[in-house]
């Protein structure tokens, strides 16, 4: 892909899926004066709330997706598991900015990691794992523990095993989705991290910016907590900030970045990093931007596929941003008129579920560890505690 097509206020982004990611692209893109269009299943789903029109079909409906290009302008996705193919079908009839090759990449954990590793970026080791034969192989080349994922479809931990020692190897088989048919897998070190963080980087295929390295805590493998900035990545002088401005780059100029991608990383105890995995689209981990940078990440995401310049991201105050999830609804309802500093979004979903990602808060503070830690004391994310 070469620079995005400069697009004018007026035309029409189409959106293929319309939850949280869908929704706040779609309040950018209206703010700039764009005309909104999103193919979703759900009715008045979170992004047909606030864009012009809504497609109501499922994400891998071939038609619909043609439906969407020929009322659109230019297309991009609010997730990564869409159909490369049905977009490649459409791309001689809508402007598609990131290109297919992102998405394939980003969609197979094997062609990821390799991409990663191509471009001279350390990940955990891995081997392609087909079957039980090579688990084991793997397995002694690798050592234990180690994590066997899904290469396709896994997500917040689904299609992810652990295994701690040789037993594990044996259980492997009598668990879904390797029980019967193996799926096809990758092995990965485990990796022993100091913690977890992620960067964002945004382009529009010829000019590239990043944001902050934030620092990430999760709760039964979804994300909880987001700390901007990570304390050792404060000051962008550091090695952690310069080396994942670095990673991030290189990554970007590699894809021709158009948009927004999330890089998730683990920062090891001596202060290297590696990435874990790569998410072609803004991400819950930059939604801080919204309130604490100079341009948030849905906007660079628009901004990127409509060809405009990005001006280069500050962050004007550290911030925490923590999730609600459906157990976590009515208790931070509960106490919105007595906390102004919080920055409450909610993103409209009609069914509130156990761990369904309903809505998060920022607030903006000088100190993110004591603002985090107020958070917890409010008891409103009690069901997260750790034991
Ligand atoms: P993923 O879906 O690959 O992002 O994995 C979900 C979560 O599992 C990550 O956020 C980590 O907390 C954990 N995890 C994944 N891979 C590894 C690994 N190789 N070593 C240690 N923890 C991991």
């Amino acid at each position: 892909m070469s620079k995005a097509r400069l697009l004018m206020p007026g035309s029409t982004i189409g959106i293929v899926g319309g939850g949280q990611l869908g929704q706040m692209m779609a309040l950018r893109a209206k703010y700039m004066g764009f005309r909104v269009g999103v193919l979703d299943p759900t009715p008045d789903c979170p992004a047909a709330q606030v864009g012009d029109w809504q497609i109501e079909a499922d994400y891998d409906d071939t038609d619909a997706i043609r439906q969407l290009a020929e009322r659109s302008d230019v297309l991009t996705y609010e997730f990564e598991n869409v159909d490369a193919d049905a977009l490649d079908a459409v791309s001689d009839i809508v402007e598609i900015p990131q290109g297919t090759d992102l998405l394939r990449v980003t969609q197979d954990r094997i062609q990821e990691k390799t991409f990663i590793n191509k471009h001279g970026i350390g990940t955990a080791p891995w081997r392609p794992v087909n079957d039980m034969d090579d688990l084991r192989a793997a397995v002694a080349e690798i050592g234990l523990p180690a994590v066997l994922k899904t290469t396709r479809g896994g997500y917040d931990g689904h299609g992810q095993f652990v295994l701690r020692d040789d037993a594990d190897i044996d259980r492997v088989a009598q668990v879904r989705p390797w029980a019967g048919d193996f799926a096809p897998s990758i092995l990965e070190g485990f990796v022993d991290f100091a913690y977890e963080a992620s960067i964002l980087v945004s382009g529009n295929g010829e000019q590239y910016v990043t944001y902050p390295v934030v620092r990430n805590i999760h709760r039964n493998n979804i994300l909880h907590i987001t700390i901007a900035p990570a304390e050792e990545a404060a000051d962008p002088s550091s090695p952690l900030a310069q080396a994942a401005r670095d990673l991030a780059l290189r990554l970007a100029s590699g894809f021709q970045l158009a948009g927004t991608l999330a890089i998730e990383l683990f920062v090891l105890r001596d202060g290297r990093v590696l990435v874990n995995e790569l998410a072609p689209r803004p991400h819950n981990s930059g939604h801080y931007t919204i309130e604490a940078c100079s341009i948030d990440q849905f906007e660079a995401h628009v901004r990127g596929i409509v060809g405009w310049p990005l001006p280069e991201p500050r962050l004007l105050s550290p911030a925490v941003m923590v999730n609600v999830l459906g157990q976590h609804v009515a208790p931070t309802r509960a106490l919105i008129a007595t906390h102004p500093e919080w920055f409450t979004h909610d993103y409209g979903k009609a069914e509130v579920k156990h761990d369904r990602k309903m809505g998060h808060i920022t607030v903006l503070t000088d100190d993110p560890a004591a603002e985090a830690a107020r958070l917890e004391a409010t008891g409103c994310w009690d069901d997260l505690k750790k034991d």
